[in-house]
């Protein structure tokens, strides 16, 4: 007997009862891997990754399962401890687990059937995790083609539709009317959801659409010529909306608002922290030109001072001109160094910047009118010497 090769297929116990979560299986056989032992069991209720759905965990023989996979027909499970072949073994899958995968998966067809239904939607891309679903479809959709998308899917499930896989023969399966990405062999497996969707799948699914209990659009956006929707079902949307309102419930009591207005007070405090920044900004600029002790040479006016920073610079050089003063050249003590201001309305200021650059190791320039920069060396006696040799 050559298993590997299909002479003795898995039993697939998943594909006709998904709810199967013990069962008691004989090991055919057990070999070493890079990965651990790949174990294949007579029967199995392990779900191997595929379709878009994500390999059962659980356990066999007390024994944790770390991946399953289908290999030439054939599921393979891999454990880290060896298991001996012939043995029985119980085994058990994690049922909380594969159920919310199975919530959402079911969700996902409901969602992919009712869109191609009412907008002639395609699925091109499903990708599915713990916290969150894609699906892409091909067409661009408004807000109000998303909304109704997840109206009519919550209407399904609050019909409670039966859900059933069917293996049609090749002639019923030409006029069978049904979404499939896949070019399908005669073997093919339709899970069929009442009127709502039929679609060609490999995973296990709920057995009446009421079980998924809500579905939920959380994101949709343009990609790739269509549509992209982020999404959830069953108890992972229930945990996303305790996730949300707990988060909802600490910024009320943050804000002192009501349920629904937090968007609005946030709103409103950030209208008044721009306020307040642009006072901020005004006052400093105030603060700054108030602490400045100009010296005046000539037409032109220098200044060296601390805690002040290029924008605060700037305005005094501004103000300072609107006063008269033809050239400004304004420093403040920085961290190891000065930074500079340098403003002129009748030379080219760059000239005066070359000069402090070089004698004090700077960096900085402009144009001929406005120039800023930084000295890494120099103190204030020596600045003062060379800026009034400058001016
Ligand atoms: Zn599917």
């Amino acid at each position: 007997m050559n298993i590997l090769t299909g002479d003795k297929m898995t039993d697939k116990i998943y594909l006709n009862d998904s709810y199967c979560k013990e069962f008691i299986a004989t090991v055919l056989s057990c070999e070493m891997t890079e990965k651990g032992y790949e174990i294949i069991l007579d029967k199995t209720a392990f779900f191997p990754e595929g379709g878009g759905q994500a390999a059962d965990c659980g356990t066999i023989e007390g024994i944790a399962v770390t991946d399953v996979q289908e290999k030439n027909g054939v599921v393979v499970h891999t454990t880290d401890t060896e298991i001996p072949v012939g043995k029985e073994v119980n085994c058990a899958i994690d049922w909380e687990l594969r159920f919310s995968r199975m919530q959402s998966h079911s969700g996902e067809h409901i969602l992919s059937g009712v869109a191609h239904s009412l907008f002639d939607c395609t699925n091109v891309g499903f990708h599915m995790s713990e916290s969150l679903m894609t699906v892409d479809l091909d067409k661009a959709l408004s807000a109000d083609d998303i909304s109704k998308i997840e109206l009519l899917s919550n209407q399904a499930i609050y019909k409670n539709l039966e859900i059933k896989a069917i293996y049609p023969t090749k002639e019923e399966l030409e006029t069978l009317r049904f979404r499939s990405k896949i070019e399908l062999s005669n073997d093919a497996r339709i899970v069929v959801i009442g009127d709502v969707d039929a679609c060609a799948c490999c995973a296990p699914h709920v057995d009446r659409t009421g079980e998924i209990g809500i579905i939920k659009i959380v994101n949709a956006y343009s990609y790739k010529h269509g549509t992209r929707i982020e999404m959830l079902a069953g108890i992972n949307a229930l945990s996303d909306y305790v996730a949300l309102n707990s988060a909802n419930k600490e910024l009320m009591g943050l804000l002192s608002a009501a349920r629904f207005n937090v968007n609005e007070a946030v709103a409103k405090q950030n209208e008044q922290l721009i306020a307040l920044k642009s006072q901020n900004a005004q006052m400093s600029k105030r603060l700054a030109l108030s602490e400045l002790e100009t010296v005046n040479i000539g037409d032109s006016v220098y200044a060296i001072s601390k805690n002040i920073n290029y924008d605060e610079l700037r305005h005094c050089a501004n103000f300072l001109q609107e006063q008269g003063a033809k050239t400004c050249v304004l420093l403040s003590e920085a961290e190891e160094g000065y930074i500079y201001v340098v403003a002129s309305v009748m030379r080219d200021v760059r000239e005066i910047v070359k000069e402090l650059n070089q004698k004090f190791s700077g960096k900085g320039g402009g144009k001929p009118d406005y120039a800023q920069g930084k000295l890494s060396g120099g103190c204030e006696e020596e600045l003062k010497k060379i800026v009034e040799e400058l001016l």
